[in-house]
């Protein structure tokens, strides 16, 4: 999931932004030039993207790119880099395809499309975020990241779904997903217990991802309840679920949390066992009706400090934003990581280059590079989110880095080395690519 969806309603006049103002170098934002050009040079990881799959003429377009697309979200305040127009994307899509049009590009490539993009990003390895993979995004050049969500909310939604207008799309998404997740397991409904949905829905479900080759499993629970997981016991759980499970009425909010709390911490216990990481949006998201306050990453440290669950790798995604000074401590957590995708397309450079280095003056190596490309419209598809997002993550990093030199703070060599930690090293060490 993106942050912001329906940029083409927001196709509004008057868009200054970088409008008219050409980059001229790459020492842009004051970077070291060569630091720059060495940066824009390396094969990069890229922690979390929602690549779309090549579909030949006639086929039917491609959905498995998000559990929970923005199309279907009420309209919102766009933000600047992401409205219709913004002349960021002009420069994209004549950086990736020249003279022609983005079809003709397509048709040219065939089924190496999407990795064909991801050479134009300087991407080797992207972490593909879809429901399923399929033809033309497979390893090694994707690998895959499904979603967890559906998993903890297994009961009557309806209650939850009330909540906001954008809630109620959200949860008939996560009910559809639930029920692929049954279907593929030959289940018609959720068993009459927690301890036979454990062992026969959560369990095989995370395995069978696993054997796929997922290497992370995704929470976008930020758009469906605050982040806050409590430690709860199995028998307070399997109270909420055997009263609700079958059909027996929808919960209530309240009622219903310390079933979800235990659910995100069985899995995020099993992810550990099966070597898995768990990514969490955390950021505030798309929609005007988003919990900004229920996405802040300070919500996570109870589950980031529960001892049983210091064998999983959590990654916060987006950064945090606007809460980049909380993750910031969080990270000190010895299992506690980030991304700045997101934030490398909706920031300019020297913004985001000013949260990197906070990040990377206290635990460098727990910072990971990601562009969150997602397909919003034709105009701004995920090849042009995602190549946006590389240059302004590489430039962000290149400035960062510089300042960091010119304060004494580290040396030139050790500036290269930071910068490929954050491209790839970082990420390669966490998933063990
Ligand atoms: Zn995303």
């Amino acid at each position: 999931m993106p942050q912001w969806g329906l940029i083409a309603a927001a196709a509004l006049a008057g868009i200054s932004g970088m409008a008219g103002c050409a980059r001229p170098d790459a020492a842009a934002g004051g970077a070291d030039a060569g630091l720059a050009a060495e940066i824009r040079e390396i094969k990069a990881i890229d922690n979390h993207a929602h690549p779309v799959r090549r579909v030949a003429a006639g086929e039917k377009p491609d959905r498995g790119f998000d559990a929970l697309p923005v199309e279907s979200m009420e309209p919102e305040s766009d933000p600047v880099a992401l409205r219709s127009g913004f002349p960021a994307m002009a420069e994209a899509a004549r950086a990736l395809y020249g003279g022609q049009s983005k079809a003709q590009m397509m048709a040219a490539k065939g089924e190496q499309y999407p990795s064909w993009v991801l050479d134009q990003m300087g991407v080797e390895t992207m972490l593909a975020n879809r429901v399923e993979m399929g033809s033309s995004i497979e390893p090694p050049r994707f690998r895959w990241v499904p979603y967890a969500d559906a998993l903890i909310f297994p009961l009557d939604n309806a209650q939850l779904a009330a909540r906001t207008p954008d809630r109620q799309g959200f949860f008939a998404l996560e009910d559809q997903l639930r029920q692929h997740y049954l279907d593929m397991l030959g289940m018609k409904q959720i068993p009459g217990t927690l301890g036979e949905y454990l062992a026969r829905v959560v369990r095989p479900t995370l395995e069978r991802q696993k054997q796929g080759g997922a290497v992370a499993e995704k929470f976008e629970a930020a758009y469906l309840r605050p982040l806050a997981f409590d430690a709860v016991d199995e028998e307070t759980a399997a109270r909420i679920y055997g009263r609700f499970a079958a059909g027996r009425g929808a919960p209530g909010e309240a009622e219903y949390k310390p079933l979800q709390d235990f659910l995100f911490r069985y899995i995020a216990a099993e992810c550990g066992r099966l070597g898995m990481a768990v990514h969490i949006h955390t950021m505030a998201g798309a929609g005007g009706y988003f919990d900004v306050a229920g996405a802040n990453p300070l919500n996570l440290e109870s589950v980031l400090n529960d001892a049983s669950l210091r064998k999983t790798k959590f990654v916060m995604l987006h950064g945090g934003w606007p809460f980049i000074r909380e993750i910031a401590a969080l990270l000190a957590k010895p299992n506690a990581y980030l991304d700045f995708s997101q934030q490398s397309l909706m920031l300019p450079p020297a913004t985001l280059a000013g949260n990197l280095r906070e990040w990377l003056e206290l635990n460098p190596e727990k910072v990971l590079f990601a562009t969150d490309a997602y397909p919003y419209s034709n105009e701004m598809g995920w090849e042009e989110s995602g190549w946006i997002a590389s240059r302004n993550g590489r430039e962000a990093l290149a400035i960062a880095l510089t300042g960091m030199m010119r304060d004494r703070e580290i040396t030139r060599a050790r500036a290269s080395e930071l910068a490929r930690m954050v491209l790839r090293e970082n990420a390669r060490a966490l998933y063990g690519l």
